[in-house]
């Protein structure tokens, strides 16, 4: 039979930092890591703060910030780091200083000022976002408002909110998941990084102050990207080192635990196919997925050509790139006859000196270009 637990030994101390003590196991209950942390957040604010105003990098975003710059930047640091972010933004900014300049752009130049930069649905997303910006009345302020805009999830309306208009909003990325792993040496195995970014939301809410939001959480994405790096954290310089459970441990990097990634591999066929001196490309339709109205070279079926025939045509370039899951491996044929007739729809003929005004997409680009400088 179940004893039933007396009423006063129910209620235990709610003083994280010291611990608690279980009246049923008569025992002294250490606290839990993310509990001392959040017991010490104002230490822990400060010492971070009073690190990056001191060693932040001078991004010139941070330089002459405005609305604008935060969000372009928030944009293109999408899964891309800083330093090859930097020359996209000033040439974007020239191009395109405001929302207004943005919004009135056609799409074709838009993607040609991201060209490199890869996931073009940031480009397309940012340009709708500039539209319906400037058709509103007033800026949005909170991160429900910014949500409503294209390709604003929370992460990055938590980013542009909290640094533009002081929004207590945490940005929880691959990077901040990282750091608070081990601030609190977390050994849960998570299955991606998103569910991680899920489960630590409420620890980074717990640890933002009421101040300066937007630079507690510009100093996380920091120390992440300078100090706390997924192999050898410099952790004898990191100014949190004093609140870090899993430096304690001398093992940091166990921290965070993911489960390993299965890539699939995946072998794609390409077609270089030259006639009257201009190459056979493929424009992605207007609506598509991915690569909307991007060029590419070609595969087989879209230049119309039997796969077989491109197969026995010489091999000029052999390519592997990663993309999400897939390990793609791509082998380019050069094939000596035109298709015939009319081409598929997309297939269209670059004469090659007007490549350089069509967008490709950064490999593409890359292997184009290769291709070309290596011919005698
Ligand atoms: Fe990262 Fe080391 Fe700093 Fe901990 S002490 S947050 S592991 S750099």
């Amino acid at each position: 039979m179940a004893t039933k637990r007396p009423k006063n030994t129910r209620k235990i101390t709610a003083d994280f930092s010291l611990g608690r003590f279980c009246v049923s196991s008569c025992r002294f209950v250490a606290p839990s890591p993310s509990a001392s942390l959040i017991a010490a957040q104002r230490q822990f604010q400060h010492a971070l703060l009073a690190w990056y105003r001191a060693n932040a990098r001078p991004l010139p975003w941070r330089e002459a910030p405005s609305l604008y710059r935060t969000v372009v930047s928030e944009f293109m640091l999408q899964q891309t780091q800083v330093k090859t972010v930097l020359p996209y933004f000033a040439r974007w900014l020239e191009a395109l200083p405001d929302f207004a300049t943005l919004a009135a752009a056609p799409e074709s130049r838009v993607l040609k000022l991201w060209e490199g930069l890869g996931y073009y649905s940031r480009a397309r997303n940012l340009h709708r976002l500039a539209q319906q910006f400037v058709a509103r009345p007033a800026a949005p302020r909170t991160p429900a408002e910014w949500r409503e805009l294209p390709g604003v999830g929370p992460y990055t309306a938590a980013a542009i909110t909290s640094i533009s208009f002081g929004a207590r909003a945490a940005c929880v990325d691959g990077n901040v998941v990282r750091i608070l792993a081990r601030l609190t040496a977390d050994a849960t195995e998570f299955r991606a990084s998103a569910s991680a970014a899920k489960v630590f939301t409420p620890l980074a809410e717990a640890l933002l102050p009421g101040e300066w939001p937007g630079d507690h959480n510009q100093a996380m994405m920091e120390l992440g990207a300078t100090v706390c790096f997924r192999q050898n954290p410099l952790c004898l310089t990191c100014p949190v080192r004093g609140f870090c459970a899993g430096a304690r441990t001398g093992a940091p990097e166990n921290f965070p635990r993911l489960a390993a990634r299965k890539m699939e591999q995946r072998a794609v066929t390409r077609v270089w196919c030259e006639h009257r001196g201009a190459l056979l490309l493929h424009r992605a339709a207007a609506g598509a997925r991915r690569f909307a109205s991007i060029h590419e070279l070609p595969t087989p079926e879209q230049a119309g050509l039997d796969p077989a025939a491109v197969a026995r045509g010489a091999l000029l370039a052999k390519q592997r790139r990663g993309i999400t899951r897939f390990q793609i491996t791509e082998s380019i044929h050069s094939v000596a006859i035109a298709p015939r007739g009319k081409l598929p729809a997309g297939a269209v003929w670059v004469p090659l000196a007007e490549l350089e005004a069509v967008t490709l997409s950064g490999p593409h680009r890359r292997w184009v270009a290769a291709i070309l400088a290596a011919r005698p």
